[in-house]
C-alpha cells in the first residue's frame, strides 16, 4: 500500500494552513496493520515543514515519527525536491542539523543521511543558492551537502529518463512542469511526479508547482487513478500557478477525480464551495490519502 499525507495544504504565503509538503509512506500490509511504514518519502520540505511535522506526529497513526517529543527525522529516508522555493526547502537546514546534530538514534555514528533527490544539477544550486548559508561549517570544520545528505540526481534526458523507487515496487517519474521561466519553458527547473504501482500499472498524478498546462498533462491525468493539482483561487494576469478559473475548464472525468492543494487562506470564504462537488475537493491536511492498496 502506498499513502500520502499532506504536512499542509497551503501556498508560499498561507498562514492558516502550512506550506504544501507531503509524506509518502509504503506499507507492507498498512497503516492499520504496522506501526511503521517499510519506506519514507518527503516530497518537498519548506519554511513550515519542521512545524508541520512536530504537529503529525502526534496525531494517531503517526506515533513512528515521534522521538521523545520531537520529530524524528531519521524516519523520513527520501526527500524528493520539486523546485527551490522557500515553500518547499525552506526545512531542510533544519531536517540536516537535526538529524547530525541531535537525534543519533541508537547512537548512529556517523549521522543518518537521507537520499536528497533532485533533476539535473539541482543540488549545486541548492547548495549554492540556498542552503550553503547556514549548512557550510559544522563545529571545527567546513561541510558539504554530503555530510547531512545522500544526493541523488536523476537524468531525465535520453531515451530511458530515470526514476526512483519505494519498497522495491513503486516507482515515481519526475515530470518537468513550467512554473516560473525566463526566457522559455523549463529554463527554471521544476518538476510534478508521476507516481506508479509497478506491478499493475495503476497511477497517481501530483503536479508539484505549475502554471496551468493541460496539454502536457492530459495523458498523465487521463491514466492516473487519483490526480493531485495545485491551485491559485483568485485570478491574475500571467500566473505562475494554475488559476481554479483555469482548472475548472477540465473535463469533468478529470475534474472528479482531482485533489486541490497549494491553496489561499480563502478557501472557505464560501466563494469557493464549489470544488467540493466539481473536484473531488481541496486536500485536506494530514490525512492519509491512499494511493495504491
Ligand atoms: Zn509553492
Ligand atoms: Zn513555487
Amino acid at each position: 500500500m502506498l499513502t500520502l499525507t499532506f504536512l499542509g495544504v497551503g501556498n508560499a504565503f498561507a498562514k492558516r494552513n502550512f506550506h504544501s509538503n507531503a509524506l509518502v509512506e509504503a506499507w507492507s500490509r498498512g497503516p492499520d496493520h504496522e506501526q511503521e511504514p517499510q519506506d519514507t518519502l518527503l516530497i518537498d520540505f519548506g519554511t513550515t515543514g519542521p512545524l508541520a511535522l512536530h504537529q503529525l506526529k502526534d496525531r494517531p497513526g503517526f506515533a513512528y515519527l515521534d522521538a521523545d517529543g520531537v520529530a524524528d527525522y531519521t524516519r523520513i529516508r527520501h526527500v524528493f525536491i520539486t523546485h527551490q522555493h522557500a515553500d518547499h526547502i525552506g526545512g531542510l537546514e533544519e531536517l540536516a542539523f537535526m538529524n547530525t546534530c541531535v537525534l543519533t538514534r541508537t547512537g548512529a555514528s556517523p549521522p543518518f543521511r537521507p537520499r536528497l533527490i533532485v533533476v539535473g544539477d539541482m543540488h549545486q544550486a541548492l547548495w549554492d543558492g540556498s542552503l550553503k548559508g547556514g549548512l557550510r561549517v559544522l563545529q571545527g570544520r567546513y561541510a558539504a551537502l554530503e555530510d547531512y545528505f545522500c544526493p541523488v540526481a536523476l537524468d531525465l534526458r535520453g531515451p530511458e529518463p530515470d526514476a526512483f523507487t519505494l519498497a522495491d515496487r513503486y516507482r515515481f517519474v519526475p515530470v518537468p512542469t513550467d512554473h516560473l521561466h525566463v526566457e522559455e519553458r523549463f529554463d527554471w527547473p521544476s518538476f510534478g511526479l508521476q507516481m506508479i504501482d509497478a506491478p499493475t500499472g495503476r497511477s497517481v498524478f501530483y503536479t508539484g508547482d505549475s502554471r496551468f498546462d493541460f496539454a502536457a498533462y492530459r495523458r498523465l491525468m487521463a491514466d492516473a487513478d487519483l490526480c493531485f493539482h495545485e491551485v491559485q483561487l483568485v485570478d491574475q494576469p500571467d500566473p505562475v500557478h494554475a488559476l481554479l478559473s483555469e482548472l475548472r475548464a477540465l473535463p469533468a472525468e478529470i475534474k472528479k477525480k482531482t485533489v486541490l492543494y497549494h491553496y489561499g487562506d480563502d478557501w472557505d470564504s464560501g466563494e469557493f464551495d464549489f470544488v467540493n462537488e466539481e473536484f473531488a475537493g481541496f486536500a485536506k491536511p494530514q490525512q492519509r490519502y491512499v494511493l495504491f492498496d
